[in-house]
């Protein structure tokens, strides 16, 4: 099962363009991924982003509903699963009970025909099974990789749940697959031993040097385990590279605060390597931006640096908390609620200065600032969009029944509390806390996402109205060209 350095570096599996639909719901939504041979890569995401779909896809278990999916240059898109050289390992360990540890990793084998390299009379290729030493050799084998060498004549049911779990992971190689596929594999096991067994899968992936793909929804086993990472929500890929670029580098706000602690504020790029957040100008490493273009910077908790005297940013300590090595604290400054962490601890109520480094800054560009939508013109001042009917200043002439581009910015929608104050209602499925404001996203009756930005705080799942000012929506007529990706 070694791997030849030649084969290390070509894809084992890519992943193009692939969407899977469920009764109107985008489970995964034009998904594009190149896997390298030999490598850990985990699908991270929170419950519902469609990482286990995408893992059923890999499997075979799923057909995408368009896009294909390769396996070492072979569209294996319509493969059944049995076809592909794939096992995974699920989070329920499905052993069959009546039989040891032995014979359950042993059962894939004594089923397996392997070919002979002969032909029979009519060219055919002869197959033959293994033999008992060669099962046993193999079983032994993947015994001892799993730390389970003692363990072959002993009833799984008697098994702790970590162990339990390590004979299902030999089962799956026993028959050695080019790829395992893992979904949330530690999910039933307690803390102590879900730290344990990630270490030891990692190890388990050195050793054996075959692909391994992992659905979790924990950022920190994602960071611990992984060569690459996958950053799912909502069905697409948010950033894919490895855990050090993921941390260091995020993509956009989701993954920022989805990985880990982090503040996330909103500022303005004043030129090259200058930003401005809280009031105050920062050195930073990216440069490329428009002149006072908006955009989203992160600052991890630890690269923030507290002085009692002299500093960018005056503060005052709110709370304190000793997390072991280090204390972490909550410091409001210019309005925004840092989260610190130092091994030094300032007690609630001290005024400190707070400073960071150029490559303490992360800076981010803003995806979108602009909802846009296809509506149509229902009266002179009327235009209906996602379900409901909005006022608008119809400047431009446009007819009832007319085809138009509507766009509306993130800082001209408002929510209310009560749906019926709005033209529509929606579910808060997301927010955001970017500093001075929150950026939510809700999801309207007619299955629609809409931004907005707020200063007010919502939860999600809150249910809410959308009203938006009639000189605020921007109504166009629908030209071939007007029809954009929706990014401003
Ligand atoms: P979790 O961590 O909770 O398992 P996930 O990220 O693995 O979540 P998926 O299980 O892939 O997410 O689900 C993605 C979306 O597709 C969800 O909205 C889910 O309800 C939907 N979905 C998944 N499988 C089906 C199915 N067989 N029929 C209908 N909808 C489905």
């Amino acid at each position: 099962m070694a791997v030849t350095a030649r084969e290390k570096f070509d894809n084992i599996i890519e992943i193009k363009n692939v969407t899977k639909v469920f009764d109107g719901i985008t489970a995964v939504d034009d998904v594009n991924l190149a896997v390298k041979r030999g490598e850990f890569v985990t699908l991270l995401g929170p419950s519902g982003c469609g990482k286990t779909t995408l893992l059923r896809m890999i499997a075979g278990f799923e057909m995408p509903t368009s896009g294909t999916i390769m396996l070492e240059k072979q569209d294996v898109t319509a493969v059944p699963p049995h076809l592909r050289p794939i096992n995974t390992v699920f989070q329920k360990y499905a052993l069959f009970p009546h039989l040891n540890v032995f014979k359950n990793i042993a059962f894939g084998l004594k089923l397996k025909r392997i070919p002979t390299g002969e032909t029979d009379k009519k060219g055919k290729p002869v197959f033959r099974k293994f033999t008992k030493d060669e099962i046993a050799e193999k079983v032994e084998r993947v015994l001892k990789l799993v730390n389970l060498e003692t363990y072959g004549h002993r009833n799984v049911t008697g098994l702790s749940g970590g162990q339990q779990q390590r004979v299902a992971i030999a089962r799956a190689i026993v028959c050695e697959p080019k790829v395992l596929l893992l979904d949330e594999p530690l999910g039933a096991l307690d803390l102590k031993m879900r730290k344990e067994m990630q270490l030891e899968l990692a190890a388990m992936h050195k050793n054996i040097g075959i692909t391994f793909i992992y659905v979790t929804h924990d950022q920190e086993e994602a960071l611990t385990m992984s060569d690459k990472v996958v950053v799912m929500t909502d069905g697409a890929v948010q950033q894919y590279g490895t855990p050090k670029a993921i941390y260091d580098e995020p993509a956009n706000a989701f993954v920022a605060d989805f990985i880990g602690e982090s503040n996330i504020l909103s500022g303005v790029m004043k030129s090259d390597f200058l930003v401005e957040f809280c009031g105050t100008k920062f050195k930073c490493l990216d440069k490329g931006f428009a002149p006072d273009e908006r955009v989203d910077l992160v600052v991890r908790p630890e690269d923030i640096f507290i002085a009692p005297k002299k500093g960018a940013l005056k503060g005052e300590v709110v709370s304190t908390v000793f997390k072991g090595t280090y204390y972490e604290m909550e410091i409001l400054a210019e309005g925004y609620q840092f989260t610190v962490q130092n091994t030094v601890e300032r007690k609630p109520g001290e005024t400190v200065f707070l400073s960071v480094e150029p490559d303490g800054i992360h800076i981010m560009k803003k995806l979108k600032t602009v909802n846009e939508f296809i509506g149509t013109v229902v009266d002179e001042t009327t235009v209906e969009f996602c379900g409901g009917k909005f006022e608008f200043v119809n400047s431009s002439g446009l007819q009832k029944g007319d085809a138009v581009r509507v766009t509306v910015p993130f800082d001209k929608v408002e929510l209310t509390d009560d749906e019926a104050d709005g033209c529509i209602g929606a579910n808060v499925t997301q927010t955001f806390y970017k500093g001075t404001y929150y950026q939510v996203q809700v999801y309207t009756d007619d299955d629609t996402d809409f931004f907005i930005d707020t200063v007010d705080e919502w939860d999600m799942g809150d249910r809410v109205g959308i009203k938006i000012k009639p000189e605020d929506i921007k109504v166009e007529p629908v030209t071939e060209n007007a029809e954009g990706d929706g990014n401003d």
